[in-house]
This record gives C-alpha cells, structure tokens and sequence, in this order.
C-alpha cells in the first residue's frame, strides 16, 4: 500500500489516503481542486525527497529536501512524473531527438552504414578483422584456391625495393602474376597487388588466413582484396574504413555527430540544419538538414533522410527489410529493438504519421503530449510508480483504447499507475477512482471519494458521481445561421461553434493553423508567462492598478516610493540577495537542482522597507497573496480593478492568488485566464480558434468553458475548435469531421451521427452526457 499521511500543500486540507500497489489508480475532480497538488506535489515530490535524502547531502541540501507539508508517508515506489506544462519546443527539437530515436539510428549509421566512394561511386562498407574473416570464410566453398591481395594505387622504384627488401616478391597485375626478381613491371595497370599468399579454403586454414589478412592490412592503408584462382568466382574487397578498397580514396570517418542537424559537422551549411530558410525549403539540402556528404552514408539502399523522414510506419518496414550478417546482424538487432519499442508505442497512440525530422513546434498538444508519454513506454521498469497528467488529451475514442492497453502493459510490468484524468472512459476503465473537490481552491482540497468506478456511479453528491450516474449533463442551447465567412478555400458559418474532429494526425491542428494565417481569424492559446506578465494580475494588466494605490499612500509618499519600488522586476523593489526570485537555487552535481527559500526576504521577494508600506492594513506582498475573491471584497472601492477581478471570478478563478505564478497553473487554468483577457481586451480577428480547449477540464468546467464561448460568440465572434471531447462534438453547431487533411463531413452533429460513419460511431456512447437545448 501507498499511504499518505496529512499532506497540506497548496489547499490540500490535511489529505489522507491509502492506495493499492500494481493497479490502475484515476484521480478526479473539478479543476484547481487539488489533483495535481496531492499527485505531483505530494506523491512524486516525496517519492523524490526521499530518494534524494539516501544520498549524503550536506546540511543546507538536506533541508531542502525536508517537507514541510506532510506529515508521513509509506510504501512509496521510485517515481516518474509527466505533467502538463507547456512545453517550450525548439525548433531544433524533433520528433525523432524527443524521443530519443534518432540517437538510436545515427549509431545504427555510424555502424552499419556503406559510404558512397566519391571518386568510383562504389558503396563502401567498413569492417573489422574479424567481420573480415568471418565474411571470408562464409563466402568461399570448401577448397576453392584464392589469393591473399595487397591492392597497390601505383607503383614506384622506391617503393618496389621497399617491398622487396621486405620479401614480397611477386604482384597481380591484370590478373598476371610478376615476379620481381624477375621482370620489371608495367607503368601503365587497371589493378595490381601485391601477392601475399596463396591459400586454399580447409579446415585448419584459420591461422594462417588471419595472418595473411593482417599482413595485407598493415601494408595498405587497411584494405585487402581476396581473389579467387577459378575466374567464375568474383573477388571479394575489404576496407577498414580509412580509403575505399576499390581506388583507395581516402574515405571520411563516420561519427554519429556526422548524422546530426544539431552539430556544426552534420548540419547543412546552408540552413544549419533547420531544413528551411527564411524563404522557404533550404535550396542546399532540400529539406535534409544534412551535409551532402553525410547523405551519402548509406543502410541498405536508403540514406538517413529517407529513414528519417519517412512516416514512423513506413519508417519501420524500411528497417524490417536490411539484412545483415554476423556480428553486424547482432548490432542491428540490438539497435533495432530499442527503435521498435519506441516507434510502436507511438504508432499505438496514433502518432504513426510522423516522421523523425518533424519539429515538435508543428505538432498539436495533444500530439506532444503522446509523443512525451510513448518515451515512457520504451523503458522496461518494473516497481516504480508512473503519474500521468491527462495522458487521454486530445485522443480520438479508438487512441483511448490503445493508450489504455499500453498502461496496462505497465502494470502487467509489476509497476503502479496514476492518472489525473477526467475523461469518463479512463475513470471507468480505472481500479481505484480517488476523487477530489468539492469545488476549487479554497473550496476544493479535500478527498470526496475513493473506491472502485462502479461504486462512483452510484454517487450522486460528487461532482463527477453526478455525471457519470446521468443526473447532471454537459449542456448548450444551440445556434444557427445562414450566413457565413470566406476565409482561404474554407466557408465557415458566421458566429456560431464549429467543431473539428477526426483521429489525430488527420489534420485538424494543420487545418487551424492554415486558418491561422489568415487576418480574419486568431489562434487562442492558454495563457503562457511572458516577461513581466508571469503572475496572474500582471497577466490581466492590474499589477499596475495595484502598485499605483500602494505609492499614492501617505506612508509611501513619505518615503519618496513611486509605483516601481512595488514590483519585484524592478531594482527599486525586489530583494537585493535573490534578485526578486525569493528563492535561490542549490546544486547538486549529477542531480537536478533544489531550491530554497531566501533567508533575506523569506520568499516574498520584495525589499524589506517597501513591504513597510500597506494598504488597508495590507503590504504589496500581502495583497498578492489574496485570493481574487478576497481582493474583491477588500478593493471593492476600486472600479478599474473589480472590472478585472470579478471577470476572473466569473471565469472560475475566484480561488487564485493574485499573485499566484502562470507557470503553476494547470492547463484548464490557463485557458480560462487567456479567456478572460480575451473578454477584457477583445480581439481584432472576427474567428477564434482553439486547439484542443477541453484540456485539463472536468465535467463541471467544460460547462463553464461553454458558457463563456456563449459570451464571445455573444460579442459576435465565430468560433472554430479541434477537439474529440463529446462535448464538443456533439453539443456544436456545426461538425467538420476531418480525413487526411480535408474535410470528409460538414453539417449538424444529429446528421453527422445518423450517417453512421465508423468515427462518428464511437461517439455514440457519450450521448447519455449530454444535452442540447
Ligand atoms: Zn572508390
Ligand atoms: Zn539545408
Ligand atoms: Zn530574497
């Protein structure tokens, strides 16, 4: 058993809880409830601290790991934690160096790969003296007579006394064996070589084969040539991999930096390795990212692009089809066993249309979220405890299968799997359902529920109890029009709510960002901290309200403070010894860093005399930390700022501080406060689009999320979403189910269900959740 013994952290009111080993476990509830703060801020942060308070610590490190916001806790597995950030994707990172396939194949190159020979064309292959003499002695038949070859590029009179005077004697020359005792050679050859033995292939050859090979090695640059006496068998030719062994060009050495856009020795001068120019498609490599010359680095018949941009299925049959021997075959097997357990787990959660060179800035969220998810699944862990943020997002009904029975592979691995998720087929596919609630923040952080699903339905006091047993429902009065937008090649109908559905990779965030390029309509995404707006006021442009009531007060002015000495971004106001983080960062070699609280302004990062100054009793670092709801009564008397405040409130963020970090906020959370400025500011573009919206959003909030589109389209703007949830599908105006990029279906979701399409089919179960007005 996992047991948790009064954890308080955030609004966590003294939780306490047991939960079974090597099972499935859902936690559940409203957004800002808690979920997050009892999974990864108490499960995985102590499975971590204590993990890290075996290693010998010193003193400042060890109280950082100790934890304040728990009282006990036992039976915790090592843990691994995905949680839902944003993610800051660099267009440098890729699908393939996300996951880390692309490390595999650069070896798989450096190992196995033939080089194209740039002066004969011939493909080259480099290897060992044991590949060598393995490969001999597969190829000959028994008895068969062949020469032992020393290849010599061109011959001089130094050199030919060199060889003779180390007892080499005779050459092939054209097939023509001289001896130089004897004759002189000719100037003029197509190939020669000097003679170093004759053999015949029998049992007990071994020996003297290898020391023939090693002789002819060390006389060339690493090149020997084995030519059988009969003129129907063809002669074989080895290289190590310094000059090519048919005309001794010297080869370049293969390293894996030579296969990667992200070193100056692999890149493509051009475009350093981005693929495109500001122009478009890089002219140099076409969209390579390669150097010609690692291009010219062959497995089979294909170079590195074409593996790597080949979609992940096709990817996998190109690989299925080399062939290899000896120890070669034994190196691809290793290699390609751990690039088949990462690309399958992606092909099993839908993703198998990507392809390895695909920047992670082009992909959808949910789709960066799976493909964060599928390097989980290429790991072979047994006794550790997963926790997943939403793992579900975004899924097509069909994805959520798959994504189930790959969870289940982990249990089956003898490890524990916790899900924060509110999608009604994970909770009911879960053993144990831990819900939390009853409502957000100060409001929420308390255990409501936990036992098996089949338990939760038969609740109706909890919120997702209420939804699941069908006495509340996800709900929308609908809208209609006639009238409609040109927007590109796509008409969309005038303010009202379109939906875009389909499995993903099928097109739907392509299809909204191709709308996105249009001036009439604007890509909303959930709020990110930018700069200075990295705290939820700053956010809603109140910071400054607040900092100008703070310098307008007698003893601010006394002081000579003006409205900058109340920020902690400014030199006038933040703590001088942590520079206004209020906390400060301890490292640890070889391990991620820990923070600490700073000993000068004990977090509240502001300088000591400015938190002197107070409004209605109150210090800058105290009125941060109301709440918005708090904030509305006590500022009720100052207009500019209740406008801001009581739209948060209206949103659902009444629970959070005003000067609660965005960072911190949950998916859900930031979607509503980019909602709200949007309410606040309004928008130039007449159409809205949104990416997957119902991420990190409960039952109860997606009805919130609903009723604030009402606002907006209100206001008179036409709203276009991509998103699976059967909320969206099925409660919007109008459906667009898309197939390859283009749109497959348009018209009301009751017809797109009575067509019985074999998508729409899957969404027929979620009817019971839903109402239309
Ligand atoms: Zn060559
Ligand atoms: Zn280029
Ligand atoms: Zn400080």
């Amino acid at each position: 058993m996992i047991r948790i013994t009064g954890a308080k952290i955030h609004n966590l009111k003294s939780v306490s809880l047991e939960l079974p080993k090597g099972v499935l476990i859902c936690i559940t509830g409203p957004s800002g409830s808690g979920k997050s703060s009892l999974a990864f801020d108490t499960i995985c942060q102590e499975a971590r601290r204590r993990y890290l308070a075996v290693l010998n610590l010193g003193q400042t490190e060890r109280r950082a790991t100790e934890n304040p916001y728990l009282e006990a806790a036992g039976g915790l597995p090592p843990s691994v934690g995905l949680e839902q950030k944003v993610p800051q994707a660099s267009p440098r990172s890729t699908v393939g160096t996300l996951t880390g396939i692309l490390d595999y194949l650069r070896v798989l190159f450096t190992e196995l790969g033939s080089i194209e020979c740039k002066s004969c064309k011939n493909p080259v292959i480099s290897q060992t003296l044991t590949e060598i003499l393995d490969e001999i002695q597969n190829t000959l038949p028994l008895k068969t007579k062949f020469y032992v070859l020393a290849p010599l590029w061109q011959i001089n009179p130094e050199g030919l006394r060199f060889l003779q005077a180390e007892g080499f004697q005779r050459l092939l020359i054209d097939g023509k064996v001289i001896d130089l005792t004897e004759e002189n050679p000719p100037q003029k050859f197509s190939s020669c070589a000097i003679l170093v033995d004759r053999l015949i292939m029998k049992e007990g050859v071994e020996s003297r084969l290898e020391e023939a090979v090693r002789l002819a090695l060390s006389l060339t640059r690493g090149v020997v040539w084995i030519k059988p006496l009969d003129k129907n068998q063809s002669e074989l030719r080895f290289t190590r991999g310094e000059c090519c062994p048919h005309c001794g060009t010297p080869l370049p050495e293969i390293r894996a930096e030579f296969f990667s856009f992200n070193h100056s020795l692999g890149a493509c001068p051009h475009c350093q390795g981005t693929g495109e120019t500001a122009e478009g498609l890089c002219p140099e490599c076409k969209g390579k990212r390669l150097k010609a010359e690692a291009l010219k680095v062959f497995l089979g018949s294909f170079n590195f692009a074409d593996l790597a941009q080949s979609p992940l299925k096709e990817l996998m049959e190109k690989l299925s089809s080399l062939k290899f021997e000896g120890l070669k075959a034994r190196i691809f097997e290793g290699l390609f066993s751990e690039i088949k357990t990462r690309t399958s787990a992606l092909i099993d959660l839908g993703l198998d249309d990507l392809n390895l060179f695909r920047p992670c800035n082009k992909l959808s969220l949910g789709e960066l979220q799976r493909l964060r998810l599928a390097a989980f699944f290429g790991e072979k862990l047994s006794g550790c405890l997963y926790i997943f943020d939403e793992p579900g997002v975004g899924l097509s009904p069909m994805e959520k299968e798959r994504l189930l029975f790959l969870l289940q592979g982990l249990i089956a691995q003898g490890n524990t799997v916790i899900i924060v998720e509110h999608d009604p087929f994970f909770i009911t596919a879960s053993q144990v359902v831990v819900e939390m609630g009853p409502g957000a923040g100060r409001h929420g952080g308390k255990i409501l529920f936990v036992g098996s699903p089949e338990e939760l339905i038969s609740r109706e006091d909890t919120p997702t109890g209420a939804f699941l047993s069908g006495k509340r429902r996800l709900f929308r009065r609908l809208r209609q029009t006639k009238e409609t937008l040109k927007v590109g090649r796509f008409t969309i109908p005038k303010q009202v709510l379109l939906c875009l559905v389909g499995p993903s990779g099928t097109g739907k965030t392509s299809l909204l960002k191709e709308l996105a390029e249009y001036e009439q309509a604007k890509l909303i995404t959930p709020a990110t901290p930018k700069g200075r707006e990295s705290i939820v006021i700053s956010y809603i442009e109140g910071l400054k309200i607040l900092r100008e009531l703070l310098a307008s007060t007698k003893e601010a002015r006394a002081r000579g403070f003006k409205p900058a000495h109340f920020s902690f971004f400014t030199k006038e106001g933040r703590c001088p010894v942590c520079k206004g983080l209020g906390r400060y960062e301890i490292k640890i070699p070889h391990l991620s860093s820990l923070w600490a609280v700073c000993e000068e302004c004990l977090g509240t990062k502001f300088r000591r005399d400015v938190l002197e100054v107070k409004f209605r009793g109150l210090n800058i670092h105290e009125l941060l930390n109301l709440t918005v709801e708090e904030a509305l009564s006590l500022l009720a008397r100052v207009p500019k700022l209740c406008e801001k405040l009581t739209l948060l409130a209206e949103v659902g963020l009444g629970y959070l501080t005003l000067g609660q970090e965005i960072n911190s906020l949950s998916g859900g959370e930031r979607q509503r406060l980019r909602l709200s400025r949007l309410l606040l500011k309004g928008e130039k573009a007449q159409i809205l689009l949104f990416d997957v919206p119902s991420i990190g959003l409960h039952f109860e909030d997606i009805n919130k999320l609903l009723a604030l589109f009402e606002r907006l389209l209100d206001q008179g703007y036409t709203l276009v979403v991509a998103d699976n949830h059967p909320a969206f599908a099925l409660l919007a105006d109008e459906i667009w189910e898309i197939k390859q990029g283009e749109i497959a279906f348009s018209g009301t979701p009751e017809t797109w269900l009575k067509q019985k399409g074999p998508f729409a089919r899957l969404f027929e179960k979620y009817l019971p959740l839903i109402e239309r007005i």
